[in-house]
């Protein structure tokens, strides 16, 4: 049996397994690759890299973009079969999709128009909100806990991953010959006490463990401490008369918000003239969704609905659906809380709400979700002085909060707890979901406490499953890694400079209209510059401070 690494290795973003054996070929996850324009790049691989046509199911983990966001476009390309996942991802993953859609149909409209301006022709989006529609029909839903077979010796189990709402790891059984090997896919695993969703259920055996390490090297602290360091950011810029701006994801994230502020709410820690905005009209029709399973809830959360109590409901929530609306909370005076998406303040409406606040002392941003590499969340966290958002650069003046703890991942050391249920001592544990240097950390740990044999696989990175410990892994580093030739572009620009310089005497004498428009683009490169040389000392400062 083969398995092939697709995305989520040595990264966070884009996961997705494709396993081979005896009877099948079929896909664990198909997630979007987000960042850096190579790494979403990726998303258009399909027919060399996932060859949907070849795929017989897809087991799905969860309903977050980084894990279903590529499945409207393996179905547009091909992909016939079953998609496998528990009735609240399917309930998710619909609103998740046809978002996601929409966003790839504006963006290709806004650069199409661009290029056809330029003369060039236009762009196609990843996928239509057609496509995603298309998918729908595609999911079908199987209970927690229950086996089930997609084809004859091949049998799945989803467990609760306590992630969000309807998140599961997965059992998986696979028959070859007279050999059976269990494989186990955490997914994303949640933070044990995480508000709404239950504990993640564990097992005890596994052949091979895929282990999600997105916090493979730090601890959170506790939802009491968090919800108190929420507490003084909503204090500061209250008494300042200025405004929190949470950037969040729009499914659980933004519903376990809510939830805290109604406990703050009901602790007497949330001003009764300080407003909440919900401004995402995808966390409009998530909460909506919430609203309708309270059956998959943990039990405090039931308990507290017996009561005829609410924990998404407050006195002073607005949901903010149109776009205009979103702009008037711009133009509003006096403090609020404001929750928008994207949680990395990569993308949305959340830009333009960091856009507006950043630089006035008195505001907050909040970052409670993990911040990628190359994100400007992850800048603002790393402490830089400004981001550049919407193609301004910001000074930054508001005070930063990262409260790690309302994190709907697992810490290190619950992670490590998490493992600590396994009794196959046999296993081998393969590090997916995290940056590079975090697993290297977290391997450590799991080889010395657990003496099992970890890997850290790359991206493209495919794997001979054995079950007794033979594996062999072929590195595939070109995939991984493309190399950038950055003595042939520096020595390019050097030399494009110094014709520049050759030619000063001629350029000095020519008429100034002219003069006036080459210095206008001189002085546009410099400033490129400017911001290319402030990036790269800022990285390197980050870069000795770590070593
Ligand atoms: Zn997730
Ligand atoms: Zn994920």
């Amino acid at each position: 049996m083969k398995i092939t690494f697709l995305g989520a290795a040595r990264t966070v973003t884009g996961s997705c397994y494709v396993l081979e054996c005896e009877h099948s070929r079929f896909a664990i996850d198909c997630g979007m690759h987000q960042g850096n324009r190579d790494i979403e790049m990726r998303n258009w691989d399909e027919n060399e890299v996932y060859q949907p046509e070849a795929l017989d199911f897809i087991l799905l983990t969860h309903a977050h973009i980084d894990h279903s966001g590529l499945l409207p476009r393996l179905v547009a390309k091909g992909f016939a079969g079953p998609v496998y996942m528990t009735a609240p991802t399917r309930e998710l993953v619909e609103i998740m999709l046809e978002d996601s859609a929409r966003i790839q149909e504006t963006e290709a409209q806004w650069r199409s128009t661009k290029k056809m301006r330029a003369g060039d022709l236009p762009v196609e989006p990843l996928y239509t909100v057609e496509d995603a529609q298309k998918a729908f029909s595609r999911m079908v839903v199987q209970e927690y806990n229950q086996s089930f077979s997609p084809k004859p010796g091949i049998r799945v189990v989803f467990n609760d991953a306590g992630h969000i709402l309807g998140s599961a790891f997965i059992e998986l059984w696979v028959k070859e010959g007279d050999k059976e090997t269990k494989l186990v896919f955490s997914g994303d695993l949640g933070r044990p006490d995480q508000l709404l969703v239950r504990d993640a259920q564990t097992v005890e055996t596994a052949d091979f463990l895929f282990l999600e390490s997105t916090y493979g090297a730090r601890n959170h602290k506790n939802e009491a401490e968090s919800r108190d360091e929420l507490a003084s950011a909503i204090k500061y810029s209250y008494e300042r008369g200025e405004k929190v701006i949470i950037p969040a994801f729009a499914v659980e994230r933004t519903q376990e918000l809510l939830y805290s502020f109604y406990l703050l709410h009901k602790d007497g820690r949330l001003p009764a003239d300080m407003p909440v905005f919900v401004d995402s009209p995808l966390a409009i029709k998530a909460t909506e969704i919430f609203r309708r399973n309270w059956d998959y809830y943990d039990q405090q959360t039931k308990e507290l609905i017996k009561k005829g109590e609410n924990p998404l409901e407050l006195p002073n929530l607005r949901y903010t659906l149109t776009a205009e609306e979103s702009r008037s909370i711009n133009v509003s005076q006096g403090p609020a809380i404001v929750i928008a998406g994207s949680g990395m303040a990569n993308a949305g409406r959340i830009k333009h709400h960091i856009r507006h606040n950043i630089w006035k002392p008195g505001a907050s941003i909040v970052f409670v979700g993990f911040q990628a590499e190359g994100t400007p969340g992850r800048r603002i966290v790393d402490g830089a002085q400004t981001v550049r958002i919407l193609g301004e650069e910001l000074s930054i003046k508001a005070k930063v909060f990262t409260i790690g703890g309302f994190s709907a991942h697992a810490g290190q050391q619950q992670i490590l707890d998490w493992l600590s249920h396994f009794r196959s001592p046999g296993m081998s544990v393969y590090l997916v979901h995290g940056e590079h240097t975090g697993q290297k950390v977290l391997a450590d740990l799991i080889r010395d406490k657990f003496n099992l044999t970890v890997h850290i696989p790359d991206y493209m990175d495919d794997c001979l499953l054995e079950k007794g410990g033979r594996f062999e892994l072929t590195a595939h580093p070109s995939l991984a890694a493309p190399r950038i030739d950055w003595d042939y572009l520096l020595e390019e620009t050097a030399a494009k400079l110094s014709q520049v310089q050759e030619r000063v005497d001629y350029l000095k004498r020519m008429g100034l209209t002219n003069q006036v428009e080459i210095r206008g683009n001189l002085v546009a490169i410099n400033s490129r510059f400017t911001t290319i040389l402030s990036e790269l000392i800022f990285e390197q400062k980050q870069a000795e401070k770590r070593d």
